[in-house]
């Protein structure tokens, strides 16, 4: 269905050659229906005309009206000029001041004709001034230009091509004053069950609003409707999935499961625990296939759920998998199971990348007659020569989210898709979880097991060295172990492994009878390993590292989590360094160490690290500090983030508004068909066909 939508832009008034290319290119804009789309990002109010006499210098823009007495320009250096325009509305003068487009200027802005100046005020030599200002001819102005002013963000190329917002607003103006009234996108009895304006007037609204009522307005109608589109399209296919596929029946509770629970558990499972363990067998008993996501706190007991959940599996007669992000994690993984499965008559083995020749064969000839129970691994496991005789589990351990697509290609792995079982690594807020992972039921684990002692955080600055090594020499003294971080970003990496070299040698001068293991990227994986398992054994008394021990391992005695340059890590990484201690009955320490000039945001995030240890706060105020499309693995999600109004951090009630709508319309309305909802299904096959983030669930 051709529509004016989809027109050209360059068809648009004020849209020539060049600027066609630069909106193609630097904004993605194609179409009218593109443009109409791009929402300004603020509103500058010009209701208010102010007078020469009445400008102070903290006023942030303004607007007067008045009559250019003279030029005069300036050179300054050789080519360069300044510009500069003596301008008077009767009570006073003030200055305008341009550094570049001078002839331009001259030409197009005439002396003595009655102008409206926009922009912000500075002092210049004791007098008033505006460089760059925005100038409009009286006669040209509307009442609807007096209203909110609305600003659009351009690209440093754009500006430097003098396409600035301000281009960007005429070229809309001109478009919307063409164009024909638009088509409504949302049923009406969502329009008017919550009140919303139409999307007509909403596109008109939030470009020219005339109030900050009617932008309001525009905005939430907008937003829902982007949010509830991304909704509906999850919900759906969650309810197509449910139809196309039956999910493996695992009533059974047998030998394997009570063996270990009975004989090997050393513990009794936290409340939470057993809340969760309920919910998953509870799903695994419906013939309906599952979909879950595990959230919880580092050390919060996700990996025995999971294991747990894989023995039911194989009580049932089918076999389980557990896919790991890195190696050294999914060798810890299979380190934890056999631990917890000893005696057991289950075989568990190890698939990755380095696993290879007769060993690879003997375990893959085990997995595809059945005799492999249970597998551990990373990407490999998913890899097409990798053939279940009847997988009936797969749990993916993430650090890097999968997308639907990953996700997805586990489903394959036998005749009906396996249940799903997907463990974040750090917790997520709600809202952004209804989005990132919205095809997956959620299950919190949100109590941590008994005797742990909340870690103590403390921020150092670099200067405060001689007490961090005090702390460090009391903890090592009494046996216990230290982790210290270096950050190793890819664009500054080879300053940042100097940085670690250089700690290493100033940590071994510091403490020169203390082992110490040496870990970073860059190193070969026998040697990483070597030294990670020297500090695992305890034989290492400091394990010097980057980032690399983000994920993994487990050494209930280290005590001390030392983070250097900590201002360069995010909030949610921060966090998850700091799990790393505190798994042993001792209290342990987590020392953050920054210079002494940080940004008042970093302050923040280190701040937050100082006062709790609450993952779910940590993430809900990363989600505020940072917004949703910088979080790791936002953008693999493949599920539709590419949101041009809404925010997942700041929206979240019409976010959760959104998903019940979307809820009750494919509970009424399963098979898709009832016609008051044709608008719904036509619409969304729209919004699918028009962006690739859609087509990532099919
Ligand atoms: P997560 O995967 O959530 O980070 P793990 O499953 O690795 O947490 O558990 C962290 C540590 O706590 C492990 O050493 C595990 O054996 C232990 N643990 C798990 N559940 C309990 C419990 N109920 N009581 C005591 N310790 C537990
Ligand atoms: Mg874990």
């Amino acid at each position: 269905m051709s529509s004016i939508l989809d027109q050209d832009i360059k068809y648009i008034a004020g849209v020539g050659p060049s600027r066609q290319q630069m909106l193609n290119k630097e904004l993605g804009i194609m179409s009218v229906g593109d443009l109409i789309e791009y929402y300004p990002y603020k509103y500058v109010d010009r209701s208010k005309v102010y007078t020469i006499n009445e400008l102070t210098t903290d006023m942030p823009f303004v607007q007067i009206r008045g009559r250019i007495l003279s030029y005069e320009t300036f050179d300054m250096g050789i080519k360069k000029k300044r510009l500069v325009a003596h301008f008077s509305d009767g009570t006073g003068v003030i200055d305008l001041v341009w550094f570049s487009g001078v002839q331009y200027i001259i030409k197009s802005y005439k002396v003595n004709r009655e102008y409206i100046v926009f922009g912000r005020p500075g002092i210049f030599n004791n007098r008033f001034q505006i460089s760059h200002p925005d100038i409009d001819d009286v006669n040209s102005m509307t009442l609807d230009d007096m209203g909110l002013q609305p600003h659009y963000h351009t690209t440093e190329k754009m500006k430097k091509a003098g396409m600035t917002s301000r281009s960007i607003e005429r070229i809309m103006k001109g478009m919307l004053q063409k164009l024909p009234p638009l088509r409504e996108t949302l049923p009406d009895f969502i329009v008017r069950k919550h009140h919303f304006i139409s999307r007509d007037e909403a596109i008109r609204c939030i470009h020219y609003p005339h109030n900050q009522y009617e932008m309001q307005h525009a905005r939430e109608r907008l937003k829902f409707e982007e949010l509830f589109y991304v909704q509906l399209n999850i919900v759906r296919y969650v309810a197509n999935n449910r139809k196309k596929y039956k999910g493996y029946l695992m009533p059974k509770v047998g030998t394997a499961f009570h063996e270990f629970y009975h004989n090997n558990l050393p513990f009794e499972l936290t409340g939470a625990q057993k809340r969760v363990m309920h919910e998953i067998q509870k799903d695994m008993n419906t013939g309906r296939q599952m979909n879950r996501l595990i959230q919880g706190d580092v050390g919060s007991g996700k990996t025995l759920v999971a294991l747990m959940a894989m023995l039911i599996a194989v009580d049932n007669g089918f076999q389980a998998v557990m896919m790991a992000p890195t190696e050294i994690l999914a060798e810890q993984h299979l380190a934890t199971i056999q631990e917890f499965m000893k005696g057991m008559d289950v075989r568990v083995e190890l698939l990755t990348g380095i696993v290879k020749g007769k060993k690879r064969t003997e375990i893959l000839d085990g997995l595809a007659n059945g005799d492999v129970k249970i597998l551990v691994g990373t990407h490999a496991v998913i890899e097409d020569t990798v053939v279940f005789g009847n997988l009936g589990i797969a749990v993916i351990d993430e650090q890097h989210r999968f997308g639907v697509a990953q996700r997805a290609k586990l489903w394959g792995k036998n005749d009906n898709p396996p249940h799903i079982l997907v463990m974040t690594a750090t917790p997520i807020p709600r809202t952004l979880a209804m989005t990132l992972y919205g095809d997956l039921d959620v299950s919190v684990i949100d109590e941590l097991p008994p005797g742990r002692k909340p870690i103590q955080t403390l921020h150092k600055y670099d200067n405060q060295k001689t007490s961090l090594y005090e702390g460090i020499r009391r903890e090592v003294a009494k046996g216990r172990q230290v982790y210290v971080v270096y950050p190793l970003i890819k664009e500054s990496e080879k300053m940042d492994l100097q940085n670690l070299e250089d700690g290493f040698r100033d940590l071994q001068e510091v403490f020169p009878t203390y082992k110490m293991s040496k870990v970073h990227g860059k190193m070969k994986s026998a040697e990483k390993e070597a030294e990670m398992q020297a500090f695992v054994r305890g034989e290492t008394q400091m394990l010097v590292a980057t980032t690399v021990i983000e994920v993994g391992v487990n050494v209930p005695n280290a005590s001390v989590m030392v983070i250097m340059e900590a201002q360069r890590f995010g909030l949610s990484q921060l966090h998850q360094l700091r799990g790393r201690v505190g798994r042993g009955a001792d209290q342990s320490y987590c020392i953050l160490v920054s210079g002494y000039e940080i940004s008042s945001e970093t302050r923040k995030r280190l701040d937050i690290m100082c006062q709790t240890n609450d993952g779910f706060r940590i993430a809900e105020a990363d989600l505020k500090l940072r917004g949703p499309g910088d979080l790791e693995g936002t953008q693999q999600s493949g599920m539709a983030f590419d949101l041009k109004i809404a925010n997942i951090a700041t929206d979240g009630q019409l976010v959760q508004m959104a998903r019940d709508e979307a809820q009750e319309i494919i509970a009424r309305d399963p098979d898709c068909n009832l016609p008051e909802h044709a608008i719904l299904w036509n619409r969304l096959a729209e919004l699918r066909k028009s962006s690739i983030d859609w087509g990532a669930i099919s």
